[in-house]
């Protein structure tokens, strides 16, 4: 019989959203990569979605902007050419710190065809060698925002160098972290003895990792499914393993590392025994608060099976449902081996039926999105907005204590309230 969810059947719905659309993962990838511009061709209503997601995270830059498509570039192809090869034009010119350039598909214009792939292979010859030009869709329309970063990447995939024939193997790290979260795993690879080390994306353009087939990719989020297809097709394997979740998650993702680079048992025990430690005991501390509490996760963000995997496994809470947007069946497999059999997992969403069913499980704790938060919140329950997880540092184990403090605070913060 096979452990936990692993084989368990997944229930699929199609329905009502309420998910933003992946232009929101330009918020994150414009602070990683640090000379590339993200060029949204949109509607105004684009540019609002982008200015008040990066505008409520803070740490806004000026390192993304909305050509804005008006009805005049509406009513004939050649002027939005035209239009484009402008706004490009003096974009590039007042700014030559920019190295790589990314169009951005949004809804609308994939609604009039706009073929920004086009656009942008004209663009990058007229602007060649001095910036690269690349397409991907933001677009919402059936997508959540999670999946802007895995077309952003996996647009990047095709133009990376390739790797030296006889090169030795090397390890390929791929889905934005956190600078300081790439710092300390980067640290327990060179005590782990594995190199070459790379990221994808890297900080800057001059950066990009090469790969073939010697490379061995460690994914970093569970959203990059597209990205993954792109590189095995330039040869590199997929190591599969946890997410670098919690104590446990981490260890077991620097494992599957260590296992394909030939690591000594206790090597890898010494480099990663302290930091497992270290976690183990941090988030030990909000176990009394969290355990037994029952978890229903809607589905938004994609990360929705590795949390409830960390949230079940080191803090005892009950998933009384998982929901996840898109459910990448062999790169949670080991996840899902993890979760108590009989989960309710669902892919997909129909958020009419999903309220329903979370108000009659009445969970303790409830992982949303901002759209469903408040009005669930009024209604009594306790939330967690999905997509602080996204714009936190989550990962690794210095960050495990963080983790399981942001799912305790809305619980200490509701018992405040009550009292
Ligand atoms: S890409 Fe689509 S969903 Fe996203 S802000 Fe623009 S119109 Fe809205």
């Amino acid at each position: 019989m096979s452990p936990g969810c692993a084989d368990a059947p997944i229930r699929k719905e199609r329905g009502q959203r309420e998910v933003f659309c992946g232009l929101t993962g330009i918020v994150w990838l414009h602070r990683k990569l640090q000379d590339a511009f993200f060029l949204v061709v949109g509607s105004r209503t684009c540019a609002h979605l982008l200015q008040s997601a990066a505008g409520v995270m803070i740490f806004a830059e000026p390192r993304f902007a909305t050509a804005i498509i008006g009805e005049r570039d509406l009513a004939g192809r050649a002027d939005l050419d035209e239009e484009l090869d402008r706004v490009v034009g003096r974009l590039l010119a007042r700014r030559p710190d920019i190295k790589l350039l990314f169009l951005v598909g949004s809804c609308p214009s994939e609604v009039i065809k706009l073929d920004l792939a086009r656009a942008a292979a004209r663009l990058s010859r007229l602007h060649a060698p001095a910036v690269r030009v690349l397409a991907y869709s933001g677009s919402g329309i059936e997508t959540t925002f999670t999946q802007g970063e895995d077309a952003c990447l996996a647009a990047l995939v095709p133009t990376l160098p390739e790797e030296r024939r006889a090169a030795p193997p090397s390890l390929l790290v791929v889905g934005a972290l956190a600078d300081i979260v790439e710092d300390q795993l980067r640290r327990l690879f060179e005590g782990l003895g594995i190199a070459p080390v790379r990221f994808l994306p890297p900080r800057r353009s001059a950066e990009m990792p090469p790969v073939g087939p010697g490379t061995r990719v460690l994914l970093a989020q569970p959203w990059l499914g597209e990205t993954m297809r792109a590189l095995e097709e330039r040869g590199a394997r997929h190591l599969p393993a946890l997410f670098p979740l919690g104590a446990e998650g981490t260890t077991a993702w620097l494992a599957a590392a260590a296992a394909a680079f030939g690591v000594p048992e206790g090597r890898f025990r010494a480099i990663t025994e302290p930091g497992a430690e270290r976690a183990r005991k941090a988030v030990e501390r909000q176990r009394p608060l969290l355990a037994g509490k029952r978890l229903f996760l809607f589905p938004d963000s994609q990360l929705e099976v590795p949390l409830a995997r960390f949230l079940h496994g080191e803090l005892g809470l009950v998933p009384v449902e998982v929901g996840t947007p898109y459910l990448h069946r062999a790169h949670l497999a080991p996840e899902l081996a993890l979760l108590p059999a009989g989960t309710p997992l669902v892919e997909g969403q129909d958020v009419d039926a999903q309220l329903d069913r979370c108000r009659t499980l009445l969970p303790d704790l409830v992982v949303c999105g901002l759209g469903l938060a408040n009005p669930l919140e009024a209604e009594g329950f306790t939330t967690k907005w999905s997509i602080e997880l996204v714009f936190t540092p989550i990962q690794g184990y210095d960050q495990a204590a963080d983790l399981a403090e942001l799912f305790a605070r809305p619980l200490v913060r509701r018992t405040r309230l009550v009292a």
